[in-house]
């Protein structure tokens, strides 16, 4: 008997793949067969980012992304499935310091071995359409829409904080600042105000969120997305320094208890801190909480930390003074950074209270609404913090009202008096955009004594990246090194000027790239409009759920700007959003320190890519986290071989036999059924979900029954037809997730390539009616009732029921004379 080798059978299915580029899309619709044309399916995987060589998640992500595509494929769909690398960014950046050498050549090395890698994985990429940020035939067009969002005023450039490492002198990333030092060398990272490039994504804002009700999009990622923009409405308020004659604008969405704000608190972050008082204890308290993540600090549970600044505002809505804080419970990403303090009714501000000794007054109590359900459930009256709804006290004229009526009212007189306005306020703010680093996308402006910021022209394009010798930043930017790079002359006014030397951050590259794809290799536009409509919107977008809030929430913003300035027809880059879960081993998240990483490349040279795809699709429901084992890798290794063996002994036995090429498959059997009924099942569990676990399970059971009846089988031409039906089916069906295995079982079947049929149509005869309740009669009497399959020949409805056990205690041991055999209906034994 012959092996199952994958290291035979998937290397040559993927030669024909390669030479016959057979997974390649025209851009120009094919007519189609009877002149119908197709329907498109843009299905993608999000774009890996090329460090090292490709983990677990990727195979997860690109298993079910090449399923799908295989299926729609199959359904007769035009599909477009590319494949690029998101190449600039930090971890080649730092490999680059580290060693000295350029990160070109550590960011072409990887994506060589990703590439080396997907195509040992038979993922069925359009590699015609393959790009990679980082080349200038790519990032040429990344400066080009820079400068369109730039000419619109979508692109600005303003002051902000920027985690600063004083030794390395450089600004860090959030993931280069983990828990208050540098990463890279330890100091303690303080916070410094440097000029940076924004995009005007609160611009989107209401669009952003708006637009979230029409894509279909699992709910959670919605919702994360919603709260990250984070709508609200309130008011404005502004409270007054006297001293300094300054104007504090706060946003609240409570303005109904203006009467109770008894103190008032700056963010650490805010730019008047030390204006307001620089002391040196001040100042280190400001360094110190600029260092810390921001989910920390406002978190409920920390004890809550501040200093007086020995100044007071105005409540403008009494004429009090209060004094203000600074604290890091408050934060620059709400409102404005600074609020008015409500300890009454705000669980922040009554813990401060608390700590600091303020004064707490109630303006709102439990009550007002006799009927309503808070009033008998509600907190007894005076326990504070109170944050729910009730009547006024307190409130000068407004007490006895209902709050949410006096809401209204104190916004419009706050409004007359110029000291207030109704507002939205949105958790989002302009997208930081610049990053001090070497291996990103250089900004192509030009600054200009004379002129300003001054665009590069569109002909200029692309701003190459210049040759540096030393990537390490010192105070500046490393781009700054390449002075002659740096020196230029204005393009407007051809007087001396120098290159801008930031660079771009890495998610600008991946917000545009699914509209490369359309038409890569277009040398004269990013894309052809046409072209682009043809394609677009992507109709799966498959990635994991890490992404769900920037990556996502910038290409939209992205699509949406440029449908503003005509550049695409659509607003909404993805119509379908799909999350994959996290692989984890012995229950736990891969890791380096863990010691628990393990890579695809072991296991698809092992036991072949089939194996490592199928095993990663039967895991688990794919949208769910699952703990790979090796055990589970095995069984899944031997239901393959199995089924090519199956085929392998049909196929000889053809060879055996002319007789059986060509004999029809007669009357169904409970194999034929089978298979109808696998197909059925397939195809529901791919067209109406993910379900590609229980699909795999269906095709399991499919090839259990064939070894089961193999040997009846086997034995007529027939009946080997049958068998060869059901091998076919299996190879068929399996295709999407095991693609060598299935082509090489199909055309051993059937002398065709699987992926030129069309995906099989389960007959409704074969699924219906499937069994029927035999009766089986003991001396005429009714002893049991067993289902049969609807076509059971004699033999088969007296072995059922000779099964039975009520019917073997009923023969006991007794002589049969006679058997009676109604078909369809009943088995009668008479017992001596
Ligand atoms: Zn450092
Ligand atoms: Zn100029």
């Amino acid at each position: 008997m012959r092996r199952y080798e994958p290291e035979q059978i998937e290397p040559r299915w993927q030669r024909v793949w390669a030479d016959e580029r057979t997974w390649e899309v025209s851009n120009a619709p094919d007519p189609g067969h009877g002149g119908i044309e197709p329907a498109k399916s843009y299905v993608l995987e999000m774009l890996p980012y090329p460090s090292g060589e490709p983990h677990m998640g990727h195979l997860k992500c690109y298993a079910i992304g090449d399923a799908l595509a295989h299926f729609r494929r199959r359904r007769g769909e035009r599909v477009l499935h590319p494949m690029g690398y998101d190449a600039f960014g930090l971890p080649a950046e730092n490999h680059a310091i580290r060693t000295g050498r350029h990160p070109r050549g550590s960011t072409d090395a990887s994506i060589a071995e990703f590439r080396r890698q997907f195509r040992s994985w038979g993922i069925s990429i359009d590699w015609s359409r393959e790009l990679a940020t980082h080349e200038p035939e790519y990032y040429r067009w990344t400066q080009w829409l820079f400068l369109r969002l730039f000419d619109q005023g979508l692109a600005y450039r303003r002051d902000a904080a920027v985690k600063w490492c004083p030794t390395d002198e450089t600004v860090l990333a959030n993931e280069q600042a983990k828990d208050g030092v540098c990463e890279r060398c330890g100091t303690p990272v303080v916070s410094k105000q440097l000029e940076q490039w924004f995009f005007r994504i609160t611009d989107y804002a209401d669009r952003l969120l708006d637009d979230l009700d029409s894509l279909e999009w699992p709910e959670h990622v919605k919702t994360m997305q919603r709260n990250w923009i984070g709508r609200s409405h309130g008011a404005e308020v502004v409270f007054h320094c006297e001293e300094l004659g300054t104007d504090y604008p706060v946003f609240t969405t409570r303005p109904d208890t203006l009467f109770g704000a008894t103190f008032f608190v700056l963010a650490p972050e805010h730019p008047d801190v030390l204006r307001l008082n620089d002391s040196p204890e001040v100042c280190s308290y400001v360094e110190r909480a600029a260092a810390e993540p921001p989910e920390q600090r406002g978190s409920e549970l920390r004890e809550k930390t501040g200093i007086a600044l020995g100044r007071t505002v105005t409540n403008p809505v009494n004429g009090e003074e209060i004094p203000i804080y600074v604290a890091d419970y408050v934060l620059t990403e709400y409102g404005t950074g600074a609020i008015m303090a409500v300890p009454a009714h705000d669980e922040r501000d009554h813990e401060f209270a608390q700590a600091f000794e303020l004064p707490i007054r109630e303006v709102v109590r439990p009550g007002g609404d006799e009927d309503g359900p808070d009033a008998a459930a509600g907190p007894a009256p005076g326990a504070l913090p109170y944050t729910g709804d009730g009547v006024m006290v307190n409130s000068g004229r407004f007490d006895g009202e209902h709050n949410l009526i006096a809401f209204d009212a104190i916004v419009d007189w706050l409004a007359e008096e110029g000291r207030g306005r109704r507002a939205v306020n949105f958790r989002l703010r302009d997208w930081l955009l610049s990053r001090q680093r070497y291996w990103g996308c250089p900004i192509p402006i030009v600054h200009c004594e004379r002129c300003g910021l001054v665009p590069v022209p569109d002909d200029q394009l692309p701003v190459e990246l210049p040759d540096i010798q030393d990537y390490a930043p010192k105070g500046r930017s490393p781009l700054a090194a390449a002075t002659d790079w740096v020196e230029t002359t204005c393009p407007s006014c051809s007087g001396p000027a120098h290159r801008e030397t930031d660079t771009m951050d890495t998610f600008v590259d991946s917000s545009w790239y699914f509209l490369r794809y359309c038409d890569a290799r277009n040398a004269e536009a990013p894309w052809d409009p046409e072209v682009l409509d043809g394609w677009m919107a992507v109709d799966q977008y498959i990635g994991g759920v890490e992404h769900a809030i920037l990556h996502l929430m910038y290409a939209r913003f992205f699509t949406k700007a440029l449908a503003d300035l005509g550049l695409v027809g659509f607003e909404e880059p993805f119509a379908r959003l799909f999350t994959q879960g996290m692989i984890t081993r012995d229950g736990a998240k891969m890791s380096k320190s863990r010691g628990n990483v393990i890579s695809p490349r072991d296991y698809v040279e092992r036991y072949g890519a089939d194996t490592a795809r199928c095993y990663m699709l039967y895991i688990g429901p794919p949208d769910q986290g699952a703990d790979w084992s090796d055990e589970g890798v095995g069984g899944i290794h031997r239901f393959l071989a199995r089924l090519w063996r199956l085929a392998d002994e049909v196929a000889e036995r053809d060879g055996e036999d002319a007789a059986i090429e060509g004999a029809g498959l007669g009357r169904p059997t409970p194999l034929l059924r089978k298979a109808h009924w696998a197909i059925d099942k397939v195809t529901a569990d791919l067209r109406d979900r993910f379900a590609f676990n229980t699909a795999l399970a269906a095709i399991i059971e499919l090839v259990n029954d064939a070894y089961r009846y193999k040997d009846d089988l086997l034995g007529s031409a027939e009946g080997t037809a049958q068998l060869r039906f059901a091998a076919a089916t299996a190879g068929s069906l399996v295709f999407p997730f095991a693609p060598h295995l299935g082509s090489e079982v199909y055309e051993l079947m059937t002398g065709t390539r699987v992926w030129e049929q069309p995906w099989p149509e389960a007959d409704p005869a074969l699924l219906s009616a499937e069994t029927f309740e035999l009766i089986v009669q003991v001396n005429g009497k009714l002893r049991d009732r067993v289902p049969a399959p609807a076509d059971a020949s004699d033999d088969e409805q007296e072995r059922l029921a000779l099964g039975s056990e009520k019917v073997a205690a009923q023969l006991n041991g007794g002589e049969i004379v006679k058997t009676v055999v109604v078909p369809g209906k009943l088995v009668n034994f008479v017992v001596r």
